[in-house]
C-alpha cells in the first residue's frame, strides 16, 4: 500500500491532470461504479452478514436498494447538474453576463461508520465522483469483512490515483486528516465529528459532518395507533436498533400509552417473532463494547417486553423499557441499540421542552391526524429531517436533502444535493470590452481612455 501521504499526492496529481472533469470521464466511472455494485452483490450480502448478522431482506431494503437508486439518478441527471447557470447581471454592470460554474473541490476524504457501512461509504463516493472529484475512502475497522470488500471492490475497479481504500482505526484516520484534502465527509459520531471539523480547521478544509443524535418519536392522543406502531417497529428494530435516525424513544400522550404499547408489542412479534434472537435473521450488536453499554442501560427502567440478551453472540431482542428518568444515561445518549423508552405527555408544548432536552436531533417522527398540530411541530421543533405519520423514510427520498443540524451534524446529502456537497459554485462575470461605463471609475475620462 502506497504511504498514505504519497497516495494523496498523486491524487493531486491526477485532479490537476483534469481528467476527471468532463462529462464522459464522470458518466463512465458512475457507470463502472453501478457495475462494481452488482457484480459483486452477492459477496456483499455475505459480509454484511459476517460483520452484523444483516438479512438479506435488510441488506436489499437499507444498503444495496439506495445505492443502485443513488447512482442510476447521478447517471440520468449528471449532464444537467454540470451545466454552468447563466444568472441575472444587474443593469450597473452593462455589458457583462453572469455565470455559476460548477467546479469540483479536488482530492476529497470519505470516512464512514460501520452500522450501515457500505452504504455510508459508497453514497458519498457517488457525490464525489458526479462532481469531479478523486477519494480516498477510510471505511470503518468494527466491520472488517465488509471494509476488505470494499477495498476489493474498489482496486479492481478503479485505478489508486483516482479513488482509492485506507483501512485502519483512529489512528489512521487522524493521520489522513492532516493530508491536505480540498473537502472531507465525514459520517460517524458526535464526540469524532467535533475531532474532524478541529482537524479540518486547521487546514480550512471545508466539511460535512453527518452525525447523530437521539431522535424522538411522538405519538399523539388522535394517532392510527396501529399503523403508528407497526412503522415505529420498523424504524427501531431494523439493524437491531444501529440506525443514526432510528427512533430513539417514543413520546406517546398519556392517554393513549397502554393502548399503543399493546400495538407495539403485537407488531413486534409480527416481524420479529417472539424470539428473534433464535431466529438467525436478526441483527447482532457490533462489538462487546456496544453490548455492555446497551445492556448495562437495561437496569435503568421498567422492562415491558423483551430485556433477553445473549452475549457469546451478541444478540437483544426488541426491548420495550418505561419509567425511565429524562436524567438516566440512556435518556442522555444516543441508544444506538433495540432497547425502546416509552415516555409519555399531555400537552403538544410540553414536546418541545422534551426535544429541546437532547438538541437539534438528526430525526423527528410525529404521528396524529391533526394537520394543524402536524405544521406546529413542524415549524417550531429543530431538527435534521423526519416524517410526518412514518419514520426513516424521508431518507430514501433523493429529492429530499438528507442531513443534520447543529450537534446532528453540518451539511446535506442524497441525489441532486451530494452534487452540491462536492462542488464549488464559482462565480464568473464575463465583462465586455467594447466598451467601457466611465461613472464606475473615480475620473470619469479615465473609462474613455481604455476604449
Ligand atoms: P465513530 O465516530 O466512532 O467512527 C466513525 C469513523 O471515524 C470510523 O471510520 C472511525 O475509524 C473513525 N474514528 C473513530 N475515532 C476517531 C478519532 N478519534 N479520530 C479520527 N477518526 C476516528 O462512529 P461509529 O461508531 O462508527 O458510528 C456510529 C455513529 O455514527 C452514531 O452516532 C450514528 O448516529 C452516527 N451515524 C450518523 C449517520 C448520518 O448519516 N448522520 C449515519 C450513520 C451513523
Amino acid at each position: 500500500m502506497t504511504e498514505i501521504k504519497e497516495l494523496v499526492k498523486n491524487q493531486k496529481m491526477m485532479y490537476r491532470a483534469g481528467k476527471t472533469m468532463t462529462y464522459t470521464y464522470r458518466i463512465h466511472q458512475l457507470q463502472k461504479l453501478k457495475e462494481m455494485i452488482n457484480r459483486y452483490e452477492p459477496r456483499i450480502y455475505e459480509s454484511l452478514n459476517k460483520d452484523l448478522n444483516k438479512s438479506t431482506y435488510e441488506v436489499l431494503a437499507t444498503e444495496l436498494g439506495f445505492l443502485q437508486q443513488e447512482v442510476n439518478h447521478a447517471i440520468k441527471y449528471l449532464k444537467e447538474w454540470m451545466q454552468p447557470k447563466k444568472v441575472k447581471t444587474p443593469t450597473s454592470h452593462k455589458g457583462a453576463k453572469s455565470f455559476i460554474y460548477k467546479q469540483p473541490y479536488g482530492v476529497t476524504l470519505i470516512i464512514g461508520p460501520w452500522n450501515y457501512p457500505l452504504h455510508l461509504a459508497i453514497a458519498p463516493l457517488i457525490g464525489a465522483i458526479a462532481a469531479g472529484n478523486t477519494a480516498v475512502i477510510k471505511p470503518s475497522e468494527l466491520t472488517p469483512y465488509t471494509s476488505e470488500l470494499i477495498e476489493e471492490m474498489i482496486q479492481e475497479t478503479f485505478e489508486e490515483k483516482y479513488i482509492t481504500v485506507v483501512q485502519g482505526d483512529k489512528d489512521v484516520s487522524q493521520e489522513l486528516l492532516e493530508q491536505p484534502f480540498d473537502y472531507i465527509f465525514f459520517t460517524g459520531s458526535v464526540p469524532v465529528g467535533k475531532i474532524v471539523m478541529e482537524k479540518a480547521s486547521q487546514q480550512l478544509i471545508p466539511v460535512t459532518l453527518e452525525l447523530g443524535g437521539k431522535s424522538p418519536c411522538i405519538v399523539d392522543r388522535d394517532a392510527k395507533l396501529e399503523v403508528a406502531a407497526r412503522r415505529i417497529t420498523w424504524g427501531k428494530f431494523v439493524n437491531a436498533g444501529q440506525t443514526c435516525v432510528a427512533p430513539d424513544y417514543v413520546l406517546v400522550h398519556e392517554d393513549v400509552k397502554q393502548q399503543f404499547t399493546e400495538h407495539l408489542k403485537r407488531e413486534i412479534e409480527k416481524m420479529y417473532t417472539a424470539n428473534p434472537m433464535e431466529s438467525g435473521d436478526y441483527s447482532k450488536i457490533v462489538n462487546d463494547n456496544h453490548f455492555d453499554r446497551l445492556t448495562s442501560y437495561l437496569d435503568e427502567g421498567d422492562i415491558i417486553y423483551g430485556g433477553q440478551t445473549d452475549r457469546t453472540n451478541r444478540l437483544i431482542n426488541p426491548t420495550i423499557i418505561e419509567k425511565v428518568d429524562w436524567d438516566s444515561k440512556i435518556m442522555q445518549d444516543e441508544i444506538f441499540g433495540p432497547l425502546l423508552p416509552i415516555l409519555t405527555f399531555n400537552q403538544l408544548e410540553e414536546v418541545y421542552d422534551h426535544v429541546e432536552h437532547s438538541r437539534n436531533p438528526l430525526a423527528l417522527y410525529y404521528f396524529s391526524e391533526n394537520e394543524k398540530n402536524q405544521e406546529w411541530i413542524t415549524k417550531n421543533i429543530s431538527f435534521g429531517g423526519g416524517c410526518i405519520n412514518d419514520t426513516m423514510m424521508h431518507l430514501g427520498n433523493n429529492q429530499l436533502p438528507f442531513g443534520g443540524i447543529g450537534t446532528s451534524g453540518i451539511g446535506q446529502y442524497h441525489g441532486k444535493y451530494s452534487f452540491e456537497t462536492f462542488t464549488h459554485e464559482k462565480s464568473v462575470l464575463k465583462q465586455t470590452t467594447s466598451f467601457d461605463l466611465a461613472f464606475r471609475y473615480p475620473n470619469s475620462k479615465m473609462g474613455r481612455n481604455i476604449l
